[in-house]
């Protein structure tokens, strides 16, 4: 199938880094025909390889393909890549369905579908969690919003990419549900780096200290995962720091778009923008420990 990559059932993915890669990969692996298109091209050349076509803009993939994927970092690249000259919406037929898998603020999501509704085109929110690891294996959690009978169609697609799929609600709903899983996490990580801090002030090893916490009720993959890390002093990503402060960023938009308030994601998005401004954007979002441990007096 690969050879003829265009038609209804092709497949068009926008967005190839460290997440969008390993899900085109798993798409043409399903054996789905593949338009790819990237500001960079190495990963268009690699998918190339796989069997994928390369497009020279987003409108001209979307020309060439039943449904559009995306994964790119923030929303103004969606925005760019959606409703730009060459965007996405200029090649788009109505009755074409676009999936946005990338993480951005669930207000940006809600006004983009409304844009896209007005030309006929279906956008759903689809964001993912589970890391490259669950991207390179398609075993991602898949959480989607808008339009219920355009998720049913697109499912075969998202399965190839995730192993947990669920069709959380309206347009938004999917952002939303990712907005509180970061906020989870991260309000999490600060809470285990505080204890693993106290542990070794008072003198106590940070080891055992998990290692009971690990028995009881307050397990948690963070302090499973996480923790292994403070203790190895392991900060290679992983999640970059500079993608956990960008969606709690979006988070706080999202709290103040729909009054609720925030309290404990505003500090930690604080203790995230100050662990950036001393070099810390491009290490695993674990090295939150470090911050406090400076706070501490740890050297
Ligand atoms: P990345 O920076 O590795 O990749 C983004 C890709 O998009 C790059 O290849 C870039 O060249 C391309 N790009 C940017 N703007 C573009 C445009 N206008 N047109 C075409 N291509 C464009 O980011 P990533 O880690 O793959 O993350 C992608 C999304 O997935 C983000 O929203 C991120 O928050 C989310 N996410 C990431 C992880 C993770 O562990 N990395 C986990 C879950 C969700």
């Amino acid at each position: 199938m690969a050879d003829q990559p265009t038609g209804p059932m092709a497949i068009g993915f926008i967005g190839l880094g460290i997440m969008g890669r390993p899900m085109a990969h798993n798409v043409l692996r399903a054996g789905f025909p593949l338009v790819v298109y990237d500001l960079q091209p190495e990963p268009v050349d690699d998918l190339a390889a796989a069997g994928a076509r390369a497009a020279d803009s987003p409108a001209a993939l979307a020309q060439q393909v039943g449904v559009v994927l995306l994964c790119l970092p923030d929303s103004p690249d969606v925005q760019a890549a959606l409703c730009g000259p060459q965007g996405v919406l200029a090649g788009a037929r109505p009755g074409q369905i676009v999936v946005d898998m990338s993480t951005i603020s669930p207000v940006v999501a809600r006004e983009l579908a409304a844009t896209a509704a007005a030309q006929g085109v279906t956008l759903l929110d689809a964001p993912v969690s589970g890391g490259q690891v669950g991207a390179a294996q398609g075993t991602l959690s898949i959480m989607v919003g808008g339009d219920a009978a355009a998720f049913a169609q697109v499912r075969p697609v998202l399965a190839a990419m995730g192993k947990t799929i669920l069709h959380i609600g309206a347009s938004g709903a999917g952002q939303v549900t990712k907005a509180c899983n970061q906020i989870v996490i991260a309000v999490t990580i600060e809470a285990v780096a505080e204890a693993m801090v106290l542990a070794a002030k008072a003198g106590v090893d940070p080891a055992q200290v998990r290692q009971a916490l690990l028995g009881g009720y307050a397990y948690s993959r963070v302090l499973e995962g996480h923790g292994e890390r403070f203790l190895a002093r392991n900060f290679a990503p992983g999640f970059r720091t500079r993608l956990q402060y960008k969606d709690l960023n979006i988070a706080m938009d999202a709290g103040r778009a729909y009054a609720a308030p925030l309290p404990a994601t505003a500090l930690v998005h604080q203790l995230y923008g100050a662990l950036m401004a001393r070099g810390g954007a491009e290490q695993d979002h674990s090295a939150l420990v470090t911050l406090l441990e400076e706070l501490a007096g740890i050297k």
